[in-house]
């Protein structure tokens, strides 16, 4: 079964529509980019499987449970932010934490979630730094962190690496990488730049306009392009 199913969903801010009747299955453990053009609904899309907008119509599945009405903390998705606003004052580890405090998680077992999240992100060395202290890309890892420790079905990126220099978000493109080989979860990345879609998606959904384009594997896609948008948009460098 699918992890993630979105069933002819749609969604319109007032009266402008922004996502008209997609239908997508996520398979687990799959990693599954949204690539298209600003504007296109990426985000609108990403958010309505995070909970933080509403559906219109149709339904949402997420790891066989219907979705489209719970709130974001019971779906079993953790996002990370493009800005990832990390709280100043506080260490690496508190900053990973914090989100744990107030769902009734022990201590004990916020301890060893963020151990592991440490471990994970390969920055066991760094958990007791301030955000001030961390590099771009290590400030980055902690916003990862903090969705790890949720322990989610799935994970949702939007532009994570956008405000990252370009030699870091080729780095860090690789630490994603391998960070989905080792914890084996379902990733939804959001992102325009094509060259991320290629290296790091199992499929590539292309959205434009509102709707889905094509879903394919990055080089079924670059290959065989189902339309003139595709082959401009995902052909063209930059
Ligand atoms: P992308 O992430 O692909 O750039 P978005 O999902 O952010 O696209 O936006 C899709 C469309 O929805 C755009 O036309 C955008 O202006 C519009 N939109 C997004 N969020 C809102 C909102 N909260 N209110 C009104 N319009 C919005
Ligand atoms: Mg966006």
């Amino acid at each position: 079964m699918a992890e993630i199913v979105l069933d002819r969903v749609s969604k319109s801010f007032g009266s402008v529509s922004v996502i008209d009747n997609v239908s997508l299955e996520v398979a687990e453990r799959e990693f599954v980019v949204f690539l298209g053009p600003s504007g296109s609904g990426k985000s609108t899309l990403l958010r309505m499987i995070a909970g933080l907008e509403s559906i219109d119509s149709g339904t949402l599945t997420i790891g066989g449970k219907r979705c489209e009405h719970l709130p974001p903390g019971q779906r079993g998705v953790a996002m990370v932010f493009q800005n990832y606003a990390l709280y100043p004052h506080m260490s690496v580890r508190e900053n990973m934490a914090f989100g744990l405090r107030n769902v009734g998680i022990e201590r004990g077992e916020i301890d060893r979630r963020v151990a592991e999240a440490g471990r994970v992100l390969e920055m066991e060395e760094l958990l007791d730094r301030k955000p001030a202290q961390l590099s771009g890309g290590q400030r980055q890892r902690v916003a990862i962190g903090r969705a790890i420790v949720k322990e989610p079905q799935a994970f949702l990126f939007d532009e994570p690496l956008s405000n990252l220099d370009a030699a870091l978000r080729v780095r860090t493109r690789v630490e994603l990488a391998r960070l989905h080989q080792r914890i084996a979860a379902t990733m939804i990345y959001v992102t325009h730049d094509q060259t991320e879609a290629m290296t790091l998606a199992d499929r590539i959904v292309v959205l434009n306009d509102r709707r889905i384009e094509q879903v394919g594997r990055p080089m079924d896609v670059y290959n065989r392009p189902a339309s003139r948008f595709v082959a401009g948009f995902v052909g063209s460098p930059g």
